[in-house]
């Protein structure tokens, strides 16, 4: 039986409530948590080593409105990349391949992704926000056939990291 999986219903934003990174401070395992889906409110902490760093705190760009005389405050949230989108630190689940690197916000996330490149027939149905969705935003190499057995055992070996 052929396994039908649909990775367009869903987008990377739903994976962001905890991100899995490399404390700046240790090298150990942190979380970032997204809090009341505010991002002022987002906060890495360690358990290794105690550390916690506020998004708020994070020394952000500054332009002054010419208009209006108001000092502006440049939100600097990177989606897409092997980092976390608020303190950019490097994620904790990532590995190269031959072909380029395979990273993951959380444990979830990599099911998810093995799951869609795992699945057989995939199909898009161009329903809400196909465009954000993760199907529509993994690199092609990823999916191509030829890589599959690569970035799937690169999947299996990141979901053994603790
Ligand atoms: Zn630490």
């Amino acid at each position: 039986m052929k396994k039908r999986f649909n990775a367009y219903d869903k987008t990377t934003d739903e994976f962001l409530d905890n991100i899995l990174v490399v404390c700046p401070n240790c090298g150990n395992k942190a979380i970032v948590r997204l809090k009341n889906t505010h991002e002022k409110d987002t906060k890495m902490s360690c358990t290794f080593c105690g550390a916690n760093k506020y998004y708020v705190d994070v020394p952000k760009e500054k332009y002054v409105s010419e208009r209006s005389g108001l000092v502006h405050e440049i939100e600097d949230v990177i989606l897409g990349k092997n980092i976390d989108p608020y303190f950019h630190l490097p994620l904790w689940l990532q590995k190269e391949t031959s072909k380029g690197i395979v990273w993951a916000y959380n444990y979830e996330h990599l099911e998810y992704m093995e799951n869609h490149i795992g699945a057989e027939l995939r199909y898009r149905d161009a329903t809400h926000n196909h465009f954000r969705s993760l199907g529509a935003i993994l690199p092609k190499w990823m999916t191509a056939q030829k890589n599959r057995k690569e970035v799937l055992n690169t999947i299996k070996m990141l979901k053994q990291k603790k």
